[in-house]
């Protein structure tokens, strides 16, 4: 196998597009498959565009990787985020992120991601007897820039702290220590229970809502084996499925506003221009302060934490301008 620069590796954001099928209700309307991926990096426009679009809006994309419709979860998981969210045993904090308009499957891909980075975690601590591990599990919403607890059943606003040595804590999170599969299993189910509790429409509420997931993973060498205990290693892994990405701008590409009730989301709009800073290099000030969502994310974000960015997309016809939103943030991340 061929070695990658490290350095180069590290500085980058992996950027990979996810193509859905169309769905029943959108074959209903006889929509059709607007998008096709041309090989494993690039995807195109299929229709013809008019003379004037063509000078606004390019008809083929490229990204680390790009998944068809077909690709399952596993293929995902294997190429656009596990070595990333693996990073996470050596000590390496990373952050996955879920990106695209309502609809377009963030939450069907990223649980998927979730349960297989967690059994990938759990066979490697099995392997590595000579170590003992720590696997910690706390899942927050962000909401309104305000922070709920998603282990707790107390839906009281969390504060952010500043901490001089470990940077933004989040005062009285729950912090479950993880025993094994079932567990993790069990900790999802009631995260999926406290989203539900007071949200009239939950499609509504995840349309507007940013979910963190995050793995801690504390390890240390075990004394009797008469290593050096001094060599502990923690790292986080954060699972992110971001708010509808429809929630990042006003107006859409031709320029008018949107319905009401599309308010702008302040943690969207600051991850997008984080993510395009860190894209460009580290040099210059990076406005992680800006929103809660970047001051939480802040430790797996810049320095030498590592990045995932899968953004979701839907074929159909109907969602042909969201989607070149999606296609456009993802091309500033790389
Ligand atoms: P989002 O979280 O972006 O709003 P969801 O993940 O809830 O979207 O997906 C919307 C619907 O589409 C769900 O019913 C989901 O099961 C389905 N779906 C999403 N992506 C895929 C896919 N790649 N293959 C099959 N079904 C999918
Ligand atoms: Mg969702």
């Amino acid at each position: 196998e061929a070695m990658q620069d490290p350095a180069d590796r590290e500085e980058r954001i992996l950027v990979s597009v996810r193509l859905r099928p169309l769905n029943d209700k959108e074959r209903a309307r006889n929509d059709v498959p607007e998008w096709e991926c041309i090989n494993d990096t690039t995807i195109i426009y299929r229709s013809d565009l008019s003379a004037s679009d063509r000078s606004l809006y390019p008809t083929a994309y490229t990204f680390d990787r790009v998944f068809r419709a077909d690709a399952s979860t596993r293929q995902v998981y294997e190429e656009a985020a596990k070595e990333v969210a693996l990073s996470v045993v050596n000590g390496i904090n990373s952050s996955i992120f879920a990106y695209g308009q309502t609809s377009s499957g963030k939450t069907y891909t990223m649980s998927g991601v979730t349960e297989y980075t967690v059994a990938d975690i759990f066979n490697y601590i099995q392997k590595h007897t000579e170590r003992e591990f720590v696997l910690k599990f706390s899942a927050i919403e962000i909401y309104n820039e305000s922070v709920r607890d998603l282990l707790s059943t107390d839906s009281t606003p969390l504060r952010l702290l500043d901490d001089p040595e470990r940077g933004t804590v989040i005062e009285r999170l729950t912090e479950a220590t993880m025993r094994d599969w079932n567990h993790f299993k069990e900790l999802i189910s009631f995260c999926e229970a406290q989203r539900q509790i007071g949200e009239t429409s939950l499609n509504e509420a995840s349309s507007r809502s940013h979910q963190i997931l995050r793995l801690t993973i504390e390890s240390s060498a075990c004394e009797f084996l008469g290593n050096d205990k001094s060599s502990s290693l923690a790292a986080s892994v954060n699972f992110v499925d971001l708010a509808g990405s429809e929630r990042a701008s006003q107006t859409n590409s031709a320029g008018t506003r949107l319905k009401e009730g599309c308010h702008i989301n302040r943690s969207l709009l600051t991850l997008g221009t984080v993510i395009r800073k860190l894209s460009k290099g580290r040099n210059g000030h990076i406005p992680f302060r800006d929103s809660k969502l970047t001051r939480i994310l802040q430790s797996s974000l810049g320095g030498n934490a590592r990045t995932a960015i899968i953004c979701t997309m839907s074929p159909a016809r109907i969602h042909v301008e969201q989607t070149r939103n999606t296609l456009l943030f993802a091309s500033c991340a790389k």
